[in-house]
């Protein structure tokens, strides 16, 4: 019974993200759903992101936080429209969250708008928001075994970006297994090494996620 239950709350979810892709169609925004787990570095690499490509990009985005508005703050004092979703509880964001908010940003005058969803390297891949894309980011302090215990959004997703990688040489982790495993879980991931607190490797993911908008 559960099974069913599961199953009919994700067919609901998915006719509510094919309406917010119609409107994001509409609007001629492109959306990108940014998963990782809590401490992963998602709002960290907006900000690097952001910094880089606003000048030549209108870029929105939304915050999905289970309480707490400290992202929306960061990502605001970019001067770009941010909205921010908490949800309560729920561990990730889904379809309707996401269509509740849209009339508060600009749609029409994005470029591109950014979805972070809740820290959680579970379930934010099961439910799709209307996205073109999907990506996630994983500190490589979280270590080299997440790949196979959490396939799912490696397979869900287009990008991997590699996250802390000025911390290497303080842990034992294997970035080689960490990108194999990724691959081998989803041979058409783009994997990037970064480290937004250092600024490293932040160039040429920004200008793979720019590419993306003018394809
Ligand atoms: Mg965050
Ligand atoms: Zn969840």
């Amino acid at each position: 019974m559960k099974v069913k239950v599961v199953s009919r709350i994700l067919e609901a979810n998915e006719r509510i993200a094919e309406e917010n892709r119609k409107r994001f169609k509409e609007a001629g925004v492109f959306v990108a759903n940014l998963m990782g787990g809590p401490g992963a570095g998602k709002t960290s690499l907006l900000e690097q992101t952001i910094t880089r490509l606003k000048s030549h990009l209108r870029i929105g985005v939304i915050e999905g936080d289970i309480v707490g508005q400290d992202d929306a703050e960061r990502i605001g004092a970019l001067d770009i429209p941010v909205v921010q979703i908490n949800t309560g509880g729920a561990c990730h964001l889904d379809a309707n969250m996401i269509s509740e908010v849209l009339d508060d940003l600009p749609l029409k005058e994005l470029d591109m708008l950014i979805i972070e969803n809740v820290g959680n390297l579970v379930c934010p891949a099961e439910f799709k928001v209307g996205e073109d894309i999907k990506m996630m980011v994983l500190s490589i302090a979280e270590g080299h075994d997440k790949p196979l215990k959490y396939p799912l959004m490696f397979q869900e997703s287009s990008a991997l970006v590699l996250n802390k990688i000025d911390l290497l040489p303080y842990t034992k982790v294997d970035i080689n297994k960490m990108r194999n495993d990724s691959l081998a879980l989803n041979p058409k991931l783009k994997v990037f090494e970064v480290s937004c607190s250092a600024g490293t490797g932040i160039d040429a993911w920004a200008q793979w996620l720019n590419g993306l908008r003018s394809q």
